[in-house]
């Protein structure tokens, strides 16, 4: 096991990440949750389980790097922001 070096000035040496839609650098404890058969588990009742992620404080947004599939379209607050492509072929 790789011990982690902590000599690291974080501040100097990493790199802060920035929400990817609005540049807001805070984020806030969010969880995905993921339901689990009681037929897999063999529990009496199906299992919810919570995978802690991170979430932009400002806008809620995820950042790619932060999602279990960075490919699952971005997490929308307001629906009123969902865009449909017109597609009329
Ligand atoms: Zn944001």
């Amino acid at each position: 096991m790789t011990q982690m070096n902590k000599n690291i000035n974080v501040r100097e040496q990493g790199t802060q990440l920035k929400c990817e839609k609005c540049g807001n650098a805070s984020f806030v404890n969010t969880y995905f949750i993921f339901k689990v058969s009681k037929f897999l588990t063999g529990d009496s009742a199906d299992s919810m389980v919570p995978v802690p992620t991170f979430a932009c404080s400002r806008c809620g947004n995820i950042n790619r790097e932060f999602r279990i599939d960075p490919d699952e379209s971005e997490v929308i607050e307001d629906a009123s922001q969902i865009e449909i492509p017109f597609n009329d072929e």
